[in-house]
């Protein structure tokens, strides 16, 4: 940006007090929550007052070697005197003071990531101008000690403990028990020795100027953007570093003047179940971090959340029917307005009801489907947008166990049902070990008291997270239900000693590494490991499923091999499958004898007699999946791997083969010495091996070819069978073998009298193919794109040992994301576009599909969408999941 551009741009958004300078669309330059700050202003919901700093201050300031645009002061002085004017108070004046929140507010919510400082403005003038404002001394010096804790947390960078220690030592040496406790007297001594403390730790005053303060704030929630917990989560959730954080400034009003007052968290819809109803928490007397924090066990919103709960406290309902009536007036509003969801935060003051926050609520897939569903059919939204709503890779959550319901459990204890679904690993205390005992294939379960953003990592690891404090809304809460990771919070009769690493409920002790399981739907913590059962795909799944089918153009077909992985993928909403790998089928217990025999034999004859034995197993194979398939196109790969991959690897099984085949262990040795490769990758295997053992392919020719037959003559349907060549590189390839599958072909329609229906097509799965596939498209029906082998020849990335490294590549931005699990648009991509034009000018029905990993990654669906592929392929529990960006990718498309 150049200097003159820089002089002239707005930094500044004003909002509250009839009017904003921003609204709900201008997320991008507000961050979400000054955006929408601003857009409820602009409704004319009560909103304190405020200003919000752009994201693109963010970005001049980290471009800026940590510098501000110059005219930023002017620009924020400004915006705080029209503050002034609108709450008629000033800014550090000793009788008559402001104070402010100083929030950050990216693009995407990051709950809990950045930083956050409440009251700022208090000094010992204005700390004694608001005792005398609000009639409350104790509230304006309980204001003016968390004040310096937080400011000297967030901003100064000091150790809480030191603060933490001196307000323990002052309870106890007055045999105090709650802070509640003390007096207004008691926190002016505490202040006093808060700003001493932080004085010794600083090597200087406590900063007494509200400007020092104000900007000090600013510069540590820019700076926040970059703390390592920031980056963390940015990454898990794909969010840009370019993306930035606003600040916002905002009027302070207090939830903690006094049992009038209150602050509380809310979602118009459960954000758990999806059910309709408010949903949420509050605290009386309270300042909003002390919900999220879970320090305090907070209160139901409404009666009906408390009955449910059995909770004994009373409800905000029923303690301030005022304000609630008044909330569920804004509530109704803002869900009809966002056509959403909504996740509101709001205080009461003294009576007065205050909005501070509104944004689209997370939610769990199953609320996220039933609230899609449901607002379609009250009207709010159309069935498109409701598809629109539900993110597929959340789906995940529903297609995975639940617990058996009649099943026995050994139940240690309850707390809340705070993320649902259902999980079974091993107790851990600590996130670090859960990361590092997940790293080793180890399932965990991360308990913890409560759970804060440091531990986010650990969390991600885990299978499960169970928190002995903390409500539906606290930090474990939040973040478990966005990760899809069962949750249990706040199970208060458990008792953590992390020095033991144990936990102890109703005198039973559990250890480190005893097995738990999570029930995350009833909040149920068990020993041992329960019965799980598979989900239900009807309801609002199938609702919502059936609305995506009639938008997506891709049909969706999966990869699988056993009858098992057919079945649930048809459950799931196969079209068919995309790719059967029959080299599974040899790996089988009961011929893997004969597939050595095969390998081993080295003449013709010998392999072909070999052959002979594995042809009516392969068949037998082949006639049930066409039965389970039906009418369903069935993709069939011919085999794959080199051929040492089947040889004996142990000296038992050498022994094996040797009894078997009759042949003398060194000479079977010496075989497979023989057949090894350096680079078996790029070695002999796919149609190398048909080219030179024709009789293999053949075999498998004849293997479909007849089990259709079979099932034809067995059930009247005729199974569609596409025959597919693997690793081709040259059109003359493909042509030989095409030539000897269609032999197969008519040879078993002679003999039997049937013609099998069948397709011969090849993978793309070399850059070479793809360049040449005008050429190999005279022979091919189709094409399927394999981008496991296509990403590895193209990057020249070996698919088994990259992961050693992709982490680095990844962290240090070389590659945004790992290629091999979400389509490089730029580099492979352009090879399957060209592949797919080039196919296509030589044979215009060419069928284009894919059947790599990205078959099921929601990205490299849209890619799919965009390329003009007629179906996408992947794992059977992936299946929905591609249904549902299938049909996302074509509305995007379409609009
Ligand atoms: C591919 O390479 O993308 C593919 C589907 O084949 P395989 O993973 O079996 O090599
Ligand atoms: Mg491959």
């Amino acid at each position: 940006m150049s200097a003159d551009v820089m002089a002239e741009m707005k930094w500044v958004y004003t909002f509250g007090g009839g009017d904003s300078e921003g609204e709900a669309g201008m997320r991008e330059l507000l961050g979400g929550k000054g955006a929408n700050l601003a857009e409820m202003a602009k409704l004319g919901l009560p909103v304190p007052p405020g200003f919000t700093i752009t994201t693109e201050v963010c970005n001049a300031f980290y471009a800026n070697n940590r510098n501000y645009p110059e005219t930023l002061t002017a620009q924020v002085e400004a915006a705080l005197a029209a503050l002034e004017a609108k709450v008629e108070k000033s800014f550090g004046d000793a009788t008559n003071p402001l104070l402010v929140s100083v929030r950050s507010g990216a693009r995407a919510s990051m709950p809990g990531m950045m930083d956050t400082v409440l009251n700022l403005g208090l000094n010992d003038e204005t700390a004694e101008g608001l005792a005398q404002l609000s009639g409350d001394r104790r509230f304006a010096y309980d204001s003016y000690r968390r004040f310096i804790q937080m400011y000297s947390d967030v901003v100064l960078g000091l150790d809480h403990a030191v603060f933490e220690d001196i307000l323990e030592t002052f309870k106890d040496e007055n045999d105090y028990s709650l802070d509640t406790d003390l007096t207004a007297e008691d926190w002016e001594v505490i202040v006093k020795e808060f700003k001493e403390a932080a004085a010794r730790e600083l090597g200087r005053d406590f900063p007494s100027d509200p400007r020092e303060q104000l900007w000090g704030a600013i510069g540590a929630v820019f700076s926040s953007w970059m703390n390592d917990r920031a980056n963390t989560y940015r990454r898990l959730h794909d969010i840009p570093e370019s993306w930035g954080t606003a600040v916002n400034v905002q009027a302070m009003v207090f939830g903690n003047m006094g049992e009038t007052s209150a602050t509380g968290v809310a979602f118009t819809r459960d954000p758990s179940t999806g059910d309709t109803g408010y949903y949420g928490e509050f605290l009386v007397n309270a300042q909003g971090e002390d919900v999220v924090a879970g320090i305090r066990t907070p209160q139901c919103l409404t009666e009906d959340m408390r009955e449910r709960m059995g909770d004994p406290a009373p409800s905000m309902e029923q303690a301030m029917p005022e304000s609630f009536a008044e909330l569920s007036r804004v509530f109704d509003q803002l869900e009809r307005h966002y056509r959403d969801m909504q996740d509101i935060e709001f205080t009461v003051e003294r009576g007065r009801l205050w909005m501070l926050q509104t944004r689209n609520g997370k939610r769990t897939a199953k609320a996220a489907l039933k609230i899609a569903v449901d607002m379609a059919e009250e009207g709010l939204i159309t069935e498109e947008e409701a598809v629109m709503r539900v993110d597929p890779a959340q789906l995940d959550q529903l297609l995975h166990p639940t617990l058996d319901p009649d099943a026995p459990r050994d139940v240690l204890t309850s707390g809340l049902p705070a993320s649902p679904g259902a999980a079974c690993g091993i107790a851990v205390f600590d996130a670090d070990e859960a990361e590092s005992r997940a790293s080793h294939g180890e399932k965990v379960i991360l308990v913890r008291v409560e759970t804060s953003p440091e531990d986010i990592h650990g969390m991600h690891a885990a299978e499960g997270i169970v928190t002995a404090r903390g409500g539906m809304t606290s930090h474990a809460a939040v973040v478990a239900r966005g990760m899809g990771r069962p949750c249990v919070s706040g199970a208060g009769s458990i008792k953590i000693d992390y020095a033991a690493k144990t936990f102890t409920v109703a005198g039973r002790t559990v250890k480190d590494g005893d097995i738990l399981t999570v029930d995350g739907s009833t909040g149920q913590v068990l020993l041992g490991a329960a019965k799980m059962i598979q989900p239900e795909l009807t309801g609002d799944f199938a609702t919502l499923m059936g609305w995506a089918d009639k938008s997506r153009r891709m049909k969706v077909r999966t990869n699988a091999e056993t009858p098992a992985d057919a079945k649930t993928a048809v459950e799931f909403g196969a079209e068919g499958i995309g790719l059967c790998r029959t080299e599974h089928m040899f790996f089988e217990a009961d011929r893997i004898a004969a597939v050595r025999e095969m390998i081993l034999s080295d003449s013709q004859d010998g392999r072909v007699t070999a052959l002979d034995k594995i042809l009516p197993m392969q068949r037998d194979d082949f006639a049930e999946i066409f039965r389970i398939m039906g009418e369903r196109p069935c993709t069939i790969r011919l085999l794959d791997p080199p051929l040492h991959e089947f040889l004996p690897h142990t000296a038992e099984d050498v022994a094996d083969v040797a009894a078997a085949t009759g042949l003398p262990a060194a000479e079977l040795l010496a075989r497979a010495a023989d057949l090894s490769e350096s680079n078996p990758m790029l070695g002999h295997r796919g149609c190398r091996l048909g080219i030179t053992y024709p009789e293999i392919y053949e075999m498998q020719a004849r293997a479909i070819f007849e089990a259709q037959v079979i099932v034809e003559k067995e059930t009247g349907v005729r199974p569609v069978a596409e025959v597919m060549i693997p690793l081709v590189a040259t059109a003359a390839e493909l042509a030989i073998l095409k030539a000897r599958v269609a032999g197969v072909a008519s040879a078993v329609a002679e003999e039997t009298g049937k013609t099998p229906v069948y397709l011969i097509g090849t993978m793309i799965e070399l850059p070479r193919a793809a360049l040449r596939a005008g050429d190999i498209a005279k022979d091919a029906e189709f094409f399927s794109f394999g981008t496991n082998d296509l990403t590895q020849t193209t990057y020249g990335l070996s698919r088994d040992d990259a992961g050693k490294f992709l982490g680095d590549y990844i962290e240090a931005g070389i590659f945004e994301k790992d290629p091999f699990v979400s389509l490089d648009r730029d580099g492979v991509g352009d090879l399957v576009q060209i592949a797919a034009e080039r196919g296509r000018a030589t044979r215009d029905s060419l069928k284009l599909g894919i059947c790599g990993e990205h078959g099921g990654d929601p990205a490299s669906i849209h890619f799919c969408e965009e390329s003009g592929l007629d179906y996408v392929s992947c794992s059977p529990y992936r299946v929905p999941i591609a249904r549902l960006a299938a049909a996302q990718a074509r509305l995007a498309a379409k609009s």
